[in-house]
């Protein structure tokens, strides 16, 4: 069982200017084995909230709550934070040159199950998971995500999703870029991961059409650092026809 609890969370984006206010008062609660759409238009602070629970250094929480199962979150090191089965794919999926992908899985694999899986098994399932999601085995030798094009990062996010079995996953527009072959295959290793645990899912776009292949518990709409709206699927269809307009004031497609 994973619930991820948000409470009135606020947080500062750190610039060499100084702190700029972002998420100002998100709640939000995502239980065990639940998608929710967290939908927005560009610089709501989608991606602020995602690190802000993630841990990530440029951001920092002013107040607030983030529970895991309970606990306290934003007391966790990064790392504690992973370990405790928090998971961020990333928008903007970051290289590291000199790091091959295979090298890099089974450190996070062996950094978040305690024990380094035996080669073996985890060469096969590296394999399998690799196939279910169309990567072809030369990634396995590649440099993490140098050279990759947007559509290959975001396959390999979801190859380290279903490696690491997170208890709980926030997915940062994990659909842009890709075309619809590859929106596909990553939709269903979404599906697959979901179908095989009782994770929760922070699901961040801004785009409907992922939502075509994956069925979102609740969906929410974030505006200005917070979420205004929340429903059902039929809201997502509702943002697909009138766009972001109502809760912006500016006449921007959801679609
Ligand atoms: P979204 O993911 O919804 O597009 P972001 O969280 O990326 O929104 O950004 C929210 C706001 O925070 C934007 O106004 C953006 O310009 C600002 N912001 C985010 N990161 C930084 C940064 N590193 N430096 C300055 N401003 C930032
Ligand atoms: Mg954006
Ligand atoms: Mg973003």
């Amino acid at each position: 069982m994973a619930s991820l609890e948000i409470k009135d969370l606020h947080a500062d984006v750190v610039t060499d200017e100084g702190n700029k206010e972002i998420l100002k008062g998100v709640n939000l609660t995502v239980n065990a084995g639940e998608i929710h759409a967290i939908m927005g238009p560009n610089g709501s602070g989608k991606s602020t909230l995602s690190y802000a629970v993630a841990g990530h250094p440029k951001y920092e929480v002013t107040s607030g709550e983030v529970l895991l199962d309970g606990e306290n979150v934003l007391e966790m090191s990064v790392d504690e934070r992973a370990r405790a089965g928090l998971f961020l794919a990333m928008q903007y999926p970051v290289e590291v040159p000199g790091v091959s992908m295979s090298n890099f899985l089974r450190t996070a694999a062996t950094s978040v199950r305690g024990e380094a899986p035996k080669l073996r098994h985890w060469v096969k399932e590296v394999k399998e998971e690799m196939g279910k999601l169309d990567i072809s085995a030369e990634f396995a030798e590649r440099s993490v995500n140098e050279g990759f094009s947007g559509g290959e990062k975001k396959r390999h996010e979801i190859l380290q999703l279903s490696l690491l079995k997170p208890k709980f996953a926030i997915l940062d527009e994990t659909d842009s870029g890709l075309d619809v072959d590859a929106l596909r295959v990553v939709s269903q290793g979404v599906n697959d991961f979901k179908a095989t645990s009782d994770a929760g899912i922070m699901l961040i776009t801004h785009y409907t059409r992922i939502l075509k292949h994956i069925t979102p518990d609740v969906v929410h709409v974030f505006s200005e650092g917070k979420i205004v709206e929340s429903g059902g699927r039929e809201l997502a269809d509702e943002l697909e026809e009138n766009g972001y307009i109502k809760y912006t004031g500016k006449g921007e497609p959801a679609s």
